[in-house]
């Protein structure tokens, strides 16, 4: 165990955790389906990521995780709209096969739903703050697992919100929905800027999960050296278990 990681949680007690939703508790089957989205949509040629999947724009990124539309017509007809793109109607049929198949993309990892009880066995309240666009949203926290641990009211995400992570607003109407300040909260996922840098930045604690073991260590060394408290580095989530049993227990607040 990361002794400075140690330290902290024997003395801190987290009132609420938050989980990332994509490659922390889930993946999509559709892998990148916003890059898919705008070389349906658009006329550009994009770049292609090293997972060979299209590498979507800053700007159509954004206009797709803070959009609260969930009709695909709609939707692209605001995007075609938005950005200047003519949208031909074999553009916007390939976008509602894509759709369609982006509704039911939720796997869970295996271990989810054994860390989620342990979590909340120990009292833990939980909750999900995601960069999500809005047509997985009816399948994936009512039709999973996920339904039993989070009411909806417990999941933030972009597309309500309208500010993706790291933007603080987002991390702010968590605080605000569960009554809670930020230095009381934790904060758990895979992406360094979107997921640990805005949590630091606003001021909760973060875990962060590489199951890739692609973060190079040193990012967290300069998050340290630039003041923040100490990130707790997982590539399972099981480990969180050991880290979380050495929180002092409840002080009253449960509910
Ligand atoms: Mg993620």
């Amino acid at each position: 165990m990361n002794e400075s990681v140690t330290t902290l949680f024997e003395g801190w007690r987290p009132k609420v955790i938050f989980w990332d939703m994509w490659m922390t508790l889930g993946m999509s089957h559709c892998r990148e389906p916003i890059g898919e989205a705008q070389v349906i949509l658009s006329p550009m040629q994009l770049p292609i990521g090293a997972n060979r999947h299209p590498i979507p724009t800053g700007d159509f990124l954004r206009f797709c995780l803070t959009n609260p539309t969930n009709d695909e017509v709609t939707f692209a007809e605001e995007a075609s709209t938005t950005f200047g793109w003519d949208l031909e109607p074999h553009r916007l049929d390939a976008f509602k096969t894509l759709i369609g198949k982006e509704k039911n993309c939720i796997a869970l990892f295996p271990e989810v739903q054994e860390v989620l009880d342990f979590v909340q066995s120990l009292g833990f309240r939980q909750g999900i703050i995601s960069n999500l666009w809005a047509f997985p949203s009816g399948r994936l926290f009512t039709d999973t697992v996920l339904s039993r641990y989070f009411t909806r009211q417990d999941i933030i995400c972009s597309f309500e919100v309208r500010h993706p992570k790291p933007d603080r607003e987002i991390f702010e109407e968590a605080c605000r929905r569960f009554n809670v300040r930020p230095e009381d909260c934790l904060m758990i996922g895979d992406n360094l800027t979107a997921d640990i840098k805005g949590a630091l930045s606003c001021g909760m604690k973060a875990a962060l999960i590489d199951r890739q073991i692609n973060v190079d260590p040193m990012e967290l060394t300069r998050l340290s050296e630039d003041g923040y408290p100490p990130v707790l580095y997982m590539t399972d989530l099981k480990a969180l278990r050991s880290y979380l049993s050495l929180c002092p227990v409840s002080s009253g607040w449960r509910v």
